[in-house]
C-alpha cells in the first residue's frame, strides 16, 4: 500500500459565518466541523493526517479535538498562513516525503470512504484529481457590470470539491514555483482558489475530476450548518 498523507485545513477565518467561534469549531450534532474530517481520515487508508490550524489555536485544537477524540493519525498540528495556499504550503512541507497527498478542508465535514477510495483509484492513474460534481444549475459567466455575457455548457462545468489528491513530488514543486511566483500573480491580480488551479498553472500535468458527492459541502454560511445538521443525523458512524 502506497503512503498516503492528508493535510487538513482548518486555519481560516471564517468570517461569512458571522460568529465569535470559527466554523472549524461549531457543532454538528454535539460534534465540532472539524471532527467529521478527522474521523472520515482516521477511519480511512490514509496513515498520516496533518492539521493546518491558527497559530492560536493549536493548544485548543490539540486537547479538545485530536485528543478529546483519539485522533491517533494526527502527526502534527502546524500552523497555516493568511491565505489557503499558504497554509497548503504549511501543511506539504509538515508532511514530508510519501506517495500521495490528499489536501482535504476542515470545513467540509461529509468526505466519505467511497469518495477516498474513487480518489486513491485516480490519482494512481492519473497523479492528479480532485473531487468535484457537474454543476445543476446553469451557470452565467457576468461582465463586470453584473450582465450576462456568456453560457457555458452546463455538462462540461463541474463544481470542485475537496479532497484533491496529488503525487507528493508533482504538489510538491507546484506549490514551490507558487511561492516563487506569488508577487508575480498578485500584480496580475490572479487569485489561487484551490491546488488543482495551483497545478494547472505551474505545471502541465493533467488535473482529473473525480466523482465527490452532492454532500460534500463546504460549510461556510449560517444555512450550510442547517443542511449538515440534518444531514449527520442520518450518518451511522456519529455515535461511534
Ligand atoms: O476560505 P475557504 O472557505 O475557501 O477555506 C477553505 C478551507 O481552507 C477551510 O477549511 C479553511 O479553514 C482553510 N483555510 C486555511 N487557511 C487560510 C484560509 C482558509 O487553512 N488562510
Amino acid at each position: 500500500m502506497e503512503q498516503c498523507t492528508a493535510i487538513v485545513l482548518a486555519a481560516g477565518q471564517g468570517k461569512r459565518m458571522n460568529t465569535d467561534v470559527r466554523k472549524q469549531y461549531l457543532l454538528i450534532q454535539d460534534k465540532p466541523v472539524l471532527w467529521y474530517a478527522l474521523e472520515a481520515f482516521e477511519k480511512s487508508f490514509v496513515q498520516k493526517v496533518v492539521l493546518v490550524v491558527s497559530e492560536d489555536d493549536i493548544a485548543y485544537v490539540k486537547t479538545e479535538i485530536v485528543e478529546k477524540y483519539h485522533f491517533q493519525k494526527v502527526s502534527s498540528i502546524v500552523k497555516g498562513g493568511k491565505e489557503r495556499y499558504h497554509s497548503v504550503a504549511c501543511g506539504i512541507a509538515a508532511a514530508g516525503a510519501c506517495d500521495y497527498i490528499f489536501i482535504h478542508d476542515g470545513a467540509r465535514p461529509f468526505v466519505d470512504e467511497e469518495m477516498l477510495e474513487r480518489l486513491l483509484q485516480d490519482v494512481r492513474l492519473y497523479e492528479a484529481c480532485v473531487a468535484g460534481m457537474p454543476v445543476k444549475d446553469t451557470i452565467k459567466i457576468a461582465n463586470k457590470d453584473g450582465f450576462a455575457q456568456t453560457t457555458p455548457d452546463r455538462n462540461l462545468v463541474w463544481q470542485v470539491q475537496t479532497p484533491q489528491v496529488f503525487s507528493y513530488a508533482l504538489i510538491k514543486e507546484a506549490y514551490q514555483t507558487l511561492l516563487r511566483e506569488e508577487d508575480n500573480l498578485l500584480n496580475r491580480g490572479i487569485k489561487i482558489t484551490d491546488d488543482a488551479m495551483v497545478v494547472e498553472t505551474f505545471s502541465e500535468h493533467p488535473v482529473k475530476l473525480t466523482e465527490g458527492s452532492y454532500h460534500n459541502v463546504k460549510i461556510t454560511t449560517p444555512e450550510d450548518l442547517v443542511f449538515a445538521s440534518e444531514y449527520a443525523k442520518n450518518l451511522s458512524f456519529r455515535n461511534l
